[in-house]
């Protein structure tokens, strides 16, 4: 039969309702994490016999679901996390949204949700920070964190591909993620809990991946740990730190460091900061030369297991360990529990080691305009 072409998102469709009771933008110092949303949201509806209906960008307010809604029983739900940031000027920018718009669509075909224009969709996205932008403070450090979500709305207790889903977006003003000084975390290497396993989903945003890491977090903090290092298999191969990608860097004997992360695979989701600090430091090691890192740097996606850690430490070759995410940029490692004893991990003077200081200098730089570059998209 004949292919029908059913409506793609459509970012000049929106229709656009101002809220007519602002709230005032609470002060940038009591700004706490994910806690404070914005005056406006962006709400589209998709259904499979109708394909995305005009997306509309309206004052913020409580969804209304039915119960029976597919989100709420078999976790039809996967989200993203991107930030915008407000130069002097007014200037609202975005850092790389393709890569979530990519990823956004990635995960929605994981759980057969559907797919979707990402240029349209942050097309709508800039509206939005815009409309919104006295929300994001000016200062330095601040930025606002953009929460996209997709959903299952169909109305039916069946486990099944969902007929209807809704995509929404929500955004948070949150402050700087090191006020008072860096702050190394600490990791307890879990063999308990594993994260994601091979041909499972945790190379995907998916909301059914977080609510059970929360127990683990919590057993870590028990014992004195800021969160989980996620581990695999028999080997206790390295994938993630907590809701971070991770990376290792070793001395070796000719004094070239190399930094390793864990290759992307289903096991580990692929991050937007994980392949901008990659990018960064390649482009370091080819002579675009960022301060802080190393003279002679090789840079790797290779397979990471605790016995290269163990090792390294005996051996004074463990040179840095660090997280890389969107909320915190980087954040580095001092100690990592595993077998009853802790690795302890050289952080510098100032708790931030200089290779982990010089991606998120750059990386800062790039995402508020102070270095131009094609990351950076005026919204
Ligand atoms: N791993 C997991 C499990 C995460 O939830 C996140 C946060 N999105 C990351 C890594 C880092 O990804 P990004 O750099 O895109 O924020």
């Amino acid at each position: 039969g004949e292919i029908i072409q059913l409506p793609d998102l459509d970012a000049s469709s929106v229709k656009i309702t101002k809220t007519t009771t602002p709230k005032k933008p609470l002060a940038p110092s009591k700004l706490v994490f994910g806690k404070t949303f914005t005056d406006h949201m962006l709400t589209i509806n998709w259904n499979s016999a109708n394909g995305w209906a005009n997306p509309e960008i309206k004052p913020y307010a409580p969804l209304e679901l039915d119960p029976s809604s597919t989100v709420f029983h078999y976790a039809f739900t996967l989200f993203e996390g991107m930030k915008a940031y407000r130069q002097e000027d007014g200037t609202v920018r975005l850092f790389r949204p393709d890569m979530n718009m990519a990823r956004m669509n990635r995960s929605a075909s994981r759980i057969a949700l559907p797919n979707f224009d990402g240029e349209e969709l942050t097309e709508l996205i800039k509206k939005l920070v815009v409309l919104d932008s006295e929300w994001i403070p000016k200062e330095k450090g601040y930025s606002l964190y953009i929460r996209p979500t997709l959903i299952g709305t169909q109305t039916a207790l069946g486990v099944g591909p969902s007929s209807d889903a809704m995509l929404f977006v929500i955004c948070s003003p949150v402050g700087p993620y090191y006020a008072s000084g860096f702050k190394p975390v600490q990791l307890l290497a879990t063999t308990k809990f594993v994260r994601a396993a091979p041909g499972g989903t945790g190379g995907y945003k998916l909301g059914a991946n977080y609510a059970p890491g929360v127990v683990p977090q919590a057993e870590a903090a028990k014992e004195g740990y800021s969160q989980n290092l996620w581990l695999l298999g028999d080997e206790h191969a390295l994938t993630e730190v907590g809701t971070m990608n991770l990376f290792v860097a070793f001395k070796q004997p000719d004094g070239t460091v190399e930094l390793v992360t864990p290759p992307l695979d289903d096991v580990v989701l692929p991050g937007v900061t994980r392949d901008s600090a990659l990018q960064l430091a390649r482009d370091h090691a080819k002579g675009d030369k960022i301060p802080g890192l190393p003279e002679k740097l090789i840079v790797s996606e290779r397979k990471l297991i605790m016995k290269d850690l163990v090792e390294a430490e005996k051996n004074g070759t463990l040179v840095e360990v660090f997280g890389t995410g969107t909320a915190a940029i980087v954040s580095a490692v001092d100690k990592i529990g595993y077998e009853g004893r802790d690795i302890q991990i050289p952080t510098g003077s100032e708790g931030l080691g200089s290779i982990a200081k010089g991606l998120l200098d750059r990386i800062i730089g790039i995402q508020t305009g102070e270095i131009e570059h094609p990351w950076s998209v005026i919204a």
